[in-house]
């Protein structure tokens, strides 16, 4: 039997004219993830596209799990692929649903019918194929407001088609169709997830990461590549800059009050962030803050640290919870990664005392008291750049 993969989109559906240039977008993201899986036809009409594979030896299972990594995707399918007929409808309903309907006791059918010339009309089909299936699967009984699976007849213009119940897709919009930002990526739990959930609303990321030799090893390097490796399934290739940080936080300590180690430190971080962006493009910064997590993440700090920021930071976790946020860690796969104990140049030059609600004056005042100026120039120019491949 011939079978067919229909992917159908999420709130990209509801964008009027707009929606052909996310459409665009989403074919060519599907394309490229299925191209190293073999050959495919590809159309689409109303809201769903129809992948059919060319080739015997396409493993579905395997287009199906690529196809549930890319945003802008509502829900999946795998279809059997019928004449528009419905004694060949209800031959195939019966061979290629078998083992499902076996399965189960309630079920219900739903029809669409695309092709208005069609000679049944959609509660016919309905009637007719569910009777049949109910013949045929003595335990079967229709259920029509909790059915535990709906088998869907759609009869569209070239095939009709056969599937049961929907796989649910990654949702958001696809991604690269909202422009781009840079994520400030450390090695913890919650940044990587900060990227994924700008990802799933369309935004094409990039990461920086601060490092800070001898203090911080290149193992701990080494796990924020590992982790930019980890996002490539959501966001596609990411590139990676790397800025040495060690000078800066030298200075500090040199000259600035130990209470306001970490806010200058992220006000310095937000700077020269800002220029990376600025030659990337990107418009927006994003971090993995999270409102009252830890001392430099309460209100004041935040309303310190964005003053020397002229583009918005966005901050996706900022009303979550840690466990919210472990539970997207988990289902990303970066958690594991995350937890590895190595050393942040946060952690690194953690005051004892830090300023919980800091003052901008005073902020400013403290950071008056280091030389930055040079030192930040200097970082700009020794950041490093990888670019992380999706792994296709
Ligand atoms: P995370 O789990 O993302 O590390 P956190 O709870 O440890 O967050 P902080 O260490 O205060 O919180 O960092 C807050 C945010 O600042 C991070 O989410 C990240 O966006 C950014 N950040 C912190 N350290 C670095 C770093 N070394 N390089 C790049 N960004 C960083
Ligand atoms: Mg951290």
């Amino acid at each position: 039997m011939k079978e067919v993969i229909l992917v159908k989109y999420g709130e990209m559906a509801l964008k009027g004219q707009n929606k052909y240039s996310f459409e665009d977008v989403l074919f060519r993201n599907i394309k490229r993830r299925l191209k190293p899986l073999g050959e495919f036809q590809y159309q689409s009409a109303q809201s769903t596209i129809y992948i059919a594979p060319q080739e015997e030896s396409i493993d579905l299972e395997e287009v199906i799990a690529r196809l549930q990594k890319i945003f802008g995707i509502a829900a999946i399918c795998r279809a059997c692929v019928c004449e528009k007929d419905f004694s060949d409808i209800q031959e195939k309903a019966l061979l290629y649903l078998k083992e499902t309907l076996e399965d189960i006791s309630s079920f219900k059918v739903d029809a669409k019918r695309a092709d208005k010339k069609f000679p049944m009309k959609s509660p016919e089909i309905c009637r007719e194929l569910g009777g049949i299936l109910c013949e045929a699967f003595p335990d079967l009984h229709v259920d029509v407001h909790q059915p535990e699976i709906t088998v869907t007849v759609e009869i569209r213009d070239t095939n009709a088609y056969i599937h049961a119940d929907k796989i649910k897709g990654a949702g958001g919009l696809p991604l690269g169709s909202g422009g781009k930002a840079l994520l400030l990526l450390s090695g913890g739990i919650d940044s990587p997830v900060a990227g994924y959930m700008m990802a799933k609303r369309g935004i094409a990321v990039s990461a920086i990461h601060f490092i800070s030799p001898p203090y911080t090893s290149d193992r701990a390097r080494l796990k924020v590549e590992e982790l930019c490796q980890k996002m490539t399934p959501y966001c596609g290739d990411m590139k990676f800059y790397c800025v040495p940080f060690t000078e800066i936080q030298e200075e500090l300590k040199r000259r600035c009050p130990e209470e306001y180690f970490t806010i200058l430190m992220r006000r310095l971080m937000m700077e020269i962030a800002q220029q990376i962006a600025a030659k990337e493009e990107a418009l927006a910064l994003i971090t993995g803050e999270s409102v009252g997590q830890v001392a430099s993440q309460t209100l004041q700090a935040m309303v310190c640290t964005d003053a020397v920021c002229k583009m918005p930071v966005f901050r996706p976790l900022i009303g979550m919870d840690k466990t919210e946020i472990i539970e997207i860690a988990r289902k990303i796969d970066t958690f594991d990664i995350s937890i590895q104990p190595y050393e942040d140049c946060c952690t690194v030059f953690t005051p004892r005392h830090p300023k919980i609600r800091p003052h901008l004056e005073d902020v400013e005042h403290a950071q008056e008291a280091g030389n930055f100026a040079d030192l930040v120039e200097k970082a700009v120019s020794g950041t490093e750049l990888k670019i992380f491949r999706l792994d296709l």
